[in-house]
């Protein structure tokens, strides 16, 4: 089955998404006691797509010095286990610092890689989404995970890897 890896900071509506394209269909989720489930994965439908969707949690709880590290390693091994990585930033906020760095991640492990500018409903995201370009990583898909808005751009950017 695909396997689409959602990566980046924390914030930017990462599970929020994840939660859209799986909704109630949560599969695999690991519940051992005592576990970080730092990686979560289920079942997506978008249309007529079907694939697997993993989700980088877990960052939220890591200390300002761990954050780096565990962003680093965890974004690694999402976008090993995975096919395409769906890398996510903030619409309103535009590229942060923080975005630069998992962009050089994402940029050194190669594969397949696609920007979704999230938050963008309203004109609140333009200069972000704008921004977005000078990543380097191609196309800017508007998402608004929250309000549903965008998901048919997403399912065409899917749509040729799947
Ligand atoms: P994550 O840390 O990347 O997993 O982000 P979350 O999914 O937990 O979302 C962080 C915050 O952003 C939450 O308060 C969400 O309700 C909010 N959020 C997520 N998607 C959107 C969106 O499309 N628009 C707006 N305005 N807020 C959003
Ligand atoms: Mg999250």
């Amino acid at each position: 089955m695909f396997t689409l890896a959602i990566v980046g900071r924390p914030n930017v509506g990462k599970s929020t998404l994840f939660n859209r394209l799986v909704g109630k269909r949560l599969a695999l989720v690991d519940d051992q006691p005592g576990v970080t489930r730092d990686l979560r994965e289920g079942a997506a439908r978008l249309g007529d797509l079907k694939f697997t969707v993993v989700d980088t949690a877990g960052l939220e709880e890591a200390t300002d010095d761990s954050l780096q590290g565990r962003m680093r390693r965890l974004t690694e091994r999402a976008v090993d286990m995975a096919d395409a990585a769906l890398f996510v930033i903030d619409a309103r906020d535009g590229v942060t610092p923080t975005d630069q760095v998992f962009a050089d991640i994402l940029r050194r492990r190669g594969g397949q890689v696609l920007l979704a500018a999230n938050k963008a409903e309203g004109r609140l995201g333009e200069a972000g989404m704008f921004e977005a370009f000078s990543l380097g990583l191609g196309d800017v898909i508007g998402l608004s995970a929250e309000h549903g808005e965008g998901m048919a751009d997403l399912a065409a950017a899917l749509r040729p890897l799947i």
